[in-house]
């Protein structure tokens, strides 16, 4: 049995090699938020495109602004003024953050370390030369590329590309990841169920998860435990970019997803994963295109998807898949787990001192919806640990949704 980073790698070395050219659209920076650029981005001119000034003070020549100076103030340079003039030789300019530094000035001296007597500044301390002044083409060149096709564009991008004025990004389409759930048991989550049946909930996380990660959920409804009617719901989910099916994928009897997956010419990457919960994940490629078959229950599913469908949708957008941010922390409470597996605990981390602090939250297990809900991560308890101290070193996995 594959362990989680195995198979995780399984996923991203069999998409990876599959992925072929994404159609892309021109889209609005205003709209272009978790997008994936396809296009190069350049400078449309040098930045900072002036000598530009970071403080709010005196722009000087740094010679003549030693301890106890006095120069005397003959303008103000505001930001967004046109500056020409150089500035004259025994004098000093009032100057504004953001504002353009004159030329013969080569220091910005801070306001706080100044005093001022009519027109006269008086100077505390030596100036460096340079300081509190951004110069000219330091960020970035003229024509310079500054954003590359692959990039996942967040709000630092998109400032980079309003910055150059790049108003509009060809991006590459979100895939389309057309989401399945599966059971007799199930029914909408608008319909009333009877005693014994489920509301549909996993296709509202899946679509949840999906749209994180940066897809397009297309939701198919439910399929009952039937080899026609998987079939045939199946066969319209290879039609997207990647499928993604809840349930039937254990060992009961009508767990079916495999076997009709089989019979449509599947390849299998993996059927099962050395995880609590989750350990009945199934990958495979069918005619072409990425199938996850996720067991079932709520929280199997969520988690499944987090470890192996997550990473897919970063490399059908045209990314490099994400690594999965496992983050240290330290453990709140004592615990003892099944060896074997490794478990994803719901749990809830807190930052109060330097180091997080993690404890597992109680829960009834994979169909437990409202522990997850809950937590804030998931708690990683390496498969060979069967107690855990208070205070150990701990790897948690942040729920990027809520924290
Ligand atoms: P399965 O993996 O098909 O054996 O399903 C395991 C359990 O997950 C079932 O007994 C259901 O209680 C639950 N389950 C399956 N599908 C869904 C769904 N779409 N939404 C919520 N719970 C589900
Ligand atoms: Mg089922």
């Amino acid at each position: 049995m594959l362990t989680f980073e195995q198979a995780r790698n399984r996923v991203i070395e069999e998409v990876g090699k599959r992925k072929g050219p994404r159609a892309t659209a021109v889209i609005s920076v205003w709209d272009a938020l978790g997008l994936v650029l396809a296009q190069e981005v350049k400078t449309d001119r040098e930045y900072p495109p002036f000598d530009r000034s970071t403080r709010d003070g005196y722009a000087v020549r740094s010679k003549e602004a030693l301890p106890g100076a006095q120069l005397k103030c003959v303008g103000e340079i505001k930001a967004g003024d046109i500056v020409r003039d150089a500035l004259g030789l025994g004098t000093c300019l009032q100057i504004m953050t953001g504002a353009a530094v004159p030329s013969g000035a080569d220091a910005v001296v801070m306001i706080e370390h100044t005093g001022r007597n009519g027109d006269v500044v008086l100077f505390e301390r030596a100036a460096q030369q340079g300081q509190n002044i951004v110069p000219k083409g330091s960020e970035a060149a003229a024509a310079q590329t500054i954003l590359t096709p692959g990039k996942r564009l967040g709000y630092a991008e998109l400032a980079l590309a309003a910055q150059v004025g790049a108003a509009h990004l060809d991006c590459a389409l979100r895939p389309r990841v057309a989401i399945l759930s599966t059971g007799d048991e199930v029914v909408l989550v608008d319909e009333a169920p009877g005693e014994f049946q489920i509301r549909n909930s996993n296709s509202v996380s899946l679509a949840a998860q999906v749209r994180l990660a940066g897809g397009e959920p297309v939701v198919l409804g439910n399929a009952a435990d039937r080899i026609e009617d998987l079939g045939e719901k199946i066969e319209r989910g290879l039609k997207e970019d990647a499928l993604v099916l809840s349930g039937g994928v254990s060992m009961g009897k009508y767990d079916l997803v495999e076997s009709v997956l089989k019979a449509m010419g599947a390849e299998f990457f993996f059927d099962a994963v050395a995880i609590r919960p989750g350990k009945p994940a199934v990958f495979g490629v069918c005619q072409g295109k990425p199938v996850f078959g996720l067991p079932g229950n709520p929280v199997s599913t969520m988690v499944t998807f987090e470890l192996f469908v997550a990473p897919a949708i970063d490399l059908l957008s045209g990314a490099e898949a994400r690594a999965l941010p496992l983050v240290e922390a330290r453990l709140g409470e004592a615990m003892k787990e099944k060896p074997g597996l490794a478990h994803f605990l719901p749990a809830r981390v807190e930052w109060r001192g330097a180091v997080p602090e993690v404890k597992a939250l109680k829960w009834q297990g994979s169909g437990d919806i409202a522990a997850l809900a809950k937590a804030n991560c998931f708690l990683v308890v390496p498969a060979d640990r069967e107690t855990m101290e208070i205070g150990e070193s701990v790897s948690i996995l942040p729920r990027k949704d809520v924290i």
